[in-house]
């Protein structure tokens, strides 16, 4: 039976091609006609992306193009920009029809179209760190705190400064994690001021000093800016659709992952309104779950059928440098070799990698 066949030639719409949509995209190319709408011709792994910038070779891995593990559907490298009841446009003029569509625009991000552009990005950043004596990070969420914990492992001789306006470091888990961390970074002579903030208007790396909102002088090379990326729904307020964004801007979903009211618009990921920790392995599972609420409406399955989603223990990994972590489990925060051995050492980058259905390592005209 021919994948047309086999979903009645039923056209489903995945906007957005981060860490759900590109499962879904994999999972659902034999099961229907396709068409993934994302602003890269690539997905990146978000969280192998400061080990790039000490590591550019390791992004080989990690920015990983959609025509690699999507190979039997469409792709349109553009921004979503509206929605009717029937289709899809994006900023380039396309209007992609849908009988089924998927919201997964997690967050927005202002990384380059192509690959290759992405690839010299690192390489930059690299030089960028290399050449620095001394190294500003604004922001202490998972973002900063992790790059600081690459720099200081790759480059101990550096002077790094991690600037964090919030009263701890990596607000989205629990204090103990937060705690751990610090004593971390701190352990490997990584300056933390937190409290404190640093106006993103009128910085350069040019004068080398940066004034904190405390009235602090910081003295560093170059900088690095590590905001946490906004919820990828403001284009969703010029569609049918913005009635579901809930005050935080994101999707109100039932327990089958549709839209509330909706029949036939799912969303899953970041930008769902579900009360669970934010992480790429829960929009993963979320993705599993419409797959398979996809697959049995195409078929005309009973909608009593639809598989419910169930939020799980919530997990958090954070990795510090190459070989050491912190885990937030349900009941324990640890931290040292054990996280170290499950996240650090790879980031997740080969697991990622076979369930994209793809070798660990490219062959080397990736
Ligand atoms: C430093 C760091 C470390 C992390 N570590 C972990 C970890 O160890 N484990 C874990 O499980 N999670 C981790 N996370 C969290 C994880 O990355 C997110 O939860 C995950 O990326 C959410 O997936 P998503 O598909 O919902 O959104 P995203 O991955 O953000 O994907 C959204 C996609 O939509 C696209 N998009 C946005 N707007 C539009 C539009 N208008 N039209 C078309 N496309 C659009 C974007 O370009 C992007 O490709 C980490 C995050 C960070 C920042």
């Amino acid at each position: 039976m021919t994948s047309e066949e086999q979903s009645n030639g039923k056209k489903v719409v995945i906007v957005g091609g981060g860490v759900a949509g590109s499962i879904l995209a994999k999972t659902l190319q034999v099961h229907a006609d396709v068409t993934v709408i994302d602003p890269k011709e690539y997905f990146e792994i978000p969280w192998a992306s400061l080990r790039s910038m000490v590591e550019p070779s390791f992004a080989k891995r990690s920015v990983i193009r959609h025509a690699d593990y999507f190979k039997n559907g469409r792709i349109i490298i553009s921004h979503a920009t509206k929605i009717t009841d029937t289709e899809v446009s994006t900023a380039d003029g396309h209007l992609v029809p849908y009988d089924y569509l998927v919201i997964a625009t997690g967050h927005t991000d202002s990384s380059p179209k192509a690959r290759t552009e992405k690839l010299g990005q690192y390489e930059a950043e690299h030089q960028k760190i290399k050449s620095a004596d001394s190294i500003l990070i604004i922001g202490g969420g998972p973002t900063g705190v992790e790059l600081a914990g690459e720099i200081a492992v790759d480059f101990p001789e550096k002077k790094v400064t991690l600037v964090h306006r919030g009263s701890r470091l990596l607000e989205f888990i629990g204090t103990k994690a937060s705690t751990k961390a610090l004593n971390w970074l701190t352990a490997k002579k990584v300056e933390v001021i937190l409290g404190q903030s640093v106006n993103l208007d009128s910085i350069s790396d040019g004068n080398g000093t940066y004034q904190t909102s405390g009235g602090e002088i910081i003295k560093a090379d170059c900088h690095f800016v590590c905001a946490g990326q906004r919820v990828g729904s403001a284009w969703l307020k010029e569609t049918i659709l913005k009635d579901m964004l809930d005050m935080h801007g994101r999707l109100m979903v039932d327990e089958d992952l549709r839209l509330k009211g909706w029949n036939n618009i799912f969303a899953v990921g970041d930008i769902t309104d579900i009360q669970e920790i934010k992480q790429g392995y829960i929009a993963h599972k979320h993705s599993l779950v419409v797959a398979k609420n996809l697959k049995l409406l195409m078929n005309g399955g009973k909608e009593c059928k639809l598989e419910k989603y169930k939020p799980g223990f919530p997990l958090a990994l954070v990795s510090l440098g190459r070989k050491e972590g912190l885990a937030q489990f349900p009941y324990i925060t640890i931290s040292g070799s054990v996280p170290g051995y499950i996240k650090s050492r790879d980031m997740f980058v080969g697991k990622t990698r076979k369930e994209l259905g793809l070798e660990s390592y490219p062959v080397e005209s990736e």
